[in-house]
């Protein structure tokens, strides 16, 4: 497994070599955490800096890690943060999962305009025949 690898760790979030073994700020002993990458990229999400849980957000849509969308869609509608909102919804978008249709075609028709392109271009990505006007339904 040759990730492009980001670590963190998890007692006081500083960005971490995967090969450390013990944090560098804290000094935590980074070896007791056995979870998967994935597993630290999705804890990670809870991150208190906006600029790494949008960094997050794109690493999880860079390596398709499906069962994040979950938690993309609740950042996508409820992180403080509009540019981990839009992030969030890029990354729904690069992972292109059916669960999140329905909370793109909500955001895209949002009174948000920055979140609202954002989940318009996603939804793009990966229906690509939707674009075309919803007026052209009549039969
Ligand atoms: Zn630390």
């Amino acid at each position: 497994m040759s990730y492009d690898m980001i670590a963190y760790c998890t007692r006081c979030w500083r960005e971490v070599k995967s090969e450390d073994k013990v944090c560098p700020g804290c000094e935590a002993d980074l070896t007791l955490d056995h979870r998967t990458y994935e597993e630290k990229l999705l804890g990670a999400l809870a991150h208190p800096l906006p600029e790494a849980r949008v960094r997050i957000c794109w690493l999880i849509g860079e390596n398709q890690i499906r069962h994040a969308v979950p938690d993309l869609i609740s950042l996508a509608e409820e992180d403080p943060d509009l540019f981990v909102r839009k992030a969030a919804l890029e990354s729904l978008g690069t992972l292109g999962d059916p669960r999140s249709v329905a909370i793109l075609r909500t955001i895209s028709l949002g009174e948000n305009r920055f979140l609202a392109e954002a989940a318009k271009k996603s939804l793009g990505t990966f229906m690509p025949q939707a674009k075309s006007s919803v007026r052209e339904t009549h039969s």
